[in-house]
């Protein structure tokens, strides 16, 4: 057991000059004292946070092998260049991939994102399968890359293991360049289900498996139900992660096939709860809006990709205004970093409306504030993590923000997280905790100097001609 005693904190209740907070030996909160700290004085067994701690973010949608093509794909091909021609490129990228390989990106990008502030995240991961398509023989050793990535970095990790087995609608076999994705549902459900046995005789305050399907494309819908029907059987909380309506010419696709556009579909099939996460509903109507918002399902919008890749404007202020529950996510890597994830969401709003403060509201006026908070929890949700908040009873998980750093000097209690997402905030993160262990000091992750050369090695290698 361990005391934090912070001059100043973000509790789920709101802001406290002053809190003690005591952290279990397996890294959640037992008790909260909210009560000026006074002189730093170190009592035995306590630390003292000199700075301004916050929840940490959950990161909703990763795929870390993307990590070796960020900044290189950002040049001209043809005038039509689109998400279907970055796709090409990122399946080059995904079928010279080793578990080694992957290995050091995602620890590389683990580490990346808990600097810029994410403490948790969830690995959408469809790399399945050896070079050429065969399977590995017992434990697969790319989603072993991914498990051991998380652990050397020490950031939260929720596994999701994508199913993948067409190329289109209408059943449409796979490519050869998406072989390695490939998986029947029957083999898919009894890996995942392997897998959660493992999580519970590990019983890590940190690591969970969930689920993903990549999209309707991908996966007919009647396998769709039988493997969440069958999956939530052994787990009435496992995530549940889908793409859905990225692209236009998806929706269309989906609608020509059958007669419904995906998110419709979806919400028609009565599985939607809590528990699901829709990814990138970019194309939403309205009234799936309202519906993904009274099933209580998350929506993860991963702007920075979505402006990247050329996709499409959320209608963030409408789904909010429904009650919708919306978190962020890194995605294809080009930007990690929750809070420009996060600034990006109400300027978008900004530049359509014309208007300012647009995604704040009476009860919460500050934007930063309300995003920040509002995406702390519903990522957590989304992710399956028991974190999100500081307050009794889930992780410790937290950012310690420079109160001295020159973006946060003049910030008042309340505006810090106005800080954070507009004011550059994000370069006064000065250490990060995960389940009550320091994952950054200083600025500082311990495996970093470590990794550095091994990361370089391997850029150079993947960007060199096969
Ligand atoms: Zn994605």
């Amino acid at each position: 057991m361990r005391r934090y005693r912070m001059q100043s904190a973000f509790l789920s209740q709101g802001w406290a000059q002053g809190a003690t907070v005591t952290v279990s030996d397996e890294g959640f909160i037992s008790a909260i004292d909210v009560a000026p700290t006074g002189a730093p004085q170190t009592l035995s067994g306590e630390e003292h946070i000199d700075g301004i701690v916050v929840p940490g973010m959950s990161n909703a949608h990763s795929h870390a092998f993307q990590r070796g093509m960020a900044g290189n794909t950002e040049y001209r091909l043809s005038a039509r260049d689109s998400f279907w021609t970055w796709r090409t490129a990122m399946y080059a990228l995904a079928n010279r991939i080793e578990p080694d390989d992957l290995q050091i990106l995602a620890t590389q990008l683990f580490v990346e994102m808990l600097k810029s502030g994410y403490t948790a995240v969830a690995e959408f991961h469809y790399l399945h399968r050896k070079r050429g398509g065969g399977a590995y023989s017992g434990t697969n050793a790319l989603w072993e890359a991914i498990s051991n990535a998380a652990s050397v970095a020490g950031i939260g990790l929720t596994f999701l293991p994508s199913l993948y087995q067409t190329s289109d609608f209408g059943g449409k076999p796979l490519k050869a360049e998406q072989m390695r994705f490939e998986s029947d549902t029957y083999t898919f459900m009894r890996a995942v289900e392997e897998r959660i046995d493992a999580d519970r005789s590990s019983r890590s305050a940190t690591l969970r498996t969930g689920v993903a399907f990549h999209s309707l494309r991908a996966v007919p819908l009647e396998n769709l139900r039988e493997a969440a029907l069958g999956l939530r059987k052994l787990d009435a909380s496992m995530p549940m992660h889908i793409h859905v309506a990225e692209q236009l010419l998806e929706v269309q696709a989906c609608v020509r096939e059958t007669g419904q556009r995906p998110i419709e579909l979806l919400l028609d099939t009565g599985l939607l709860d809590p528990h699901w996460c829709l990814v990138h509903a970019t194309h939403a109507t309205g009234e799936e809006l309202k519906g993904l918002a009274a099933a209580a399902a998350t929506v993860c919008v991963s702007i920075s990709t979505e402006a990247n890749l050329g996709d499409g404007f959320f209608d963030t202020a409408r789904f909010l205004k429904a009650g919708g529950r919306l978190c962020v996510g890194s995605d294809s890597q080009s930007t990690v970093n929750p809070a420009e994830e996060l600034r990006w969401l109400e300027y978008q709003q900004r530049l359509r409306k014309k208007r300012r403060g647009v995604l704040a509201t009476g009860a919460e006026t500050h934007v930063g504030t309300r995003l920040w908070r509002d995406a702390a929890q519903h990522g957590a949700q989304a992710i399956g993590q028991p974190a999100g908040a500081i307050e009794v009873g889930r992780r410790a998980d937290w950012l310690v923000l420079d109160a001295s750093h020159p973006s946060l000097v003049g910030a008042a209690a309340d505006t810090a997280l106005d800080h954070l997402l507009f004011a550059g905030g994000d370069a006064a993160i000065r250490d990060v905790m995960v389940a009550g262990r320091w994952a950054i000091k200083d600025r500082r992750h311990a495996a970093e100097d470590d990794l550095r050369p091994r990361f370089a090695a391997l850029m150079r290698r993947l960007v060199a001609p096969e």
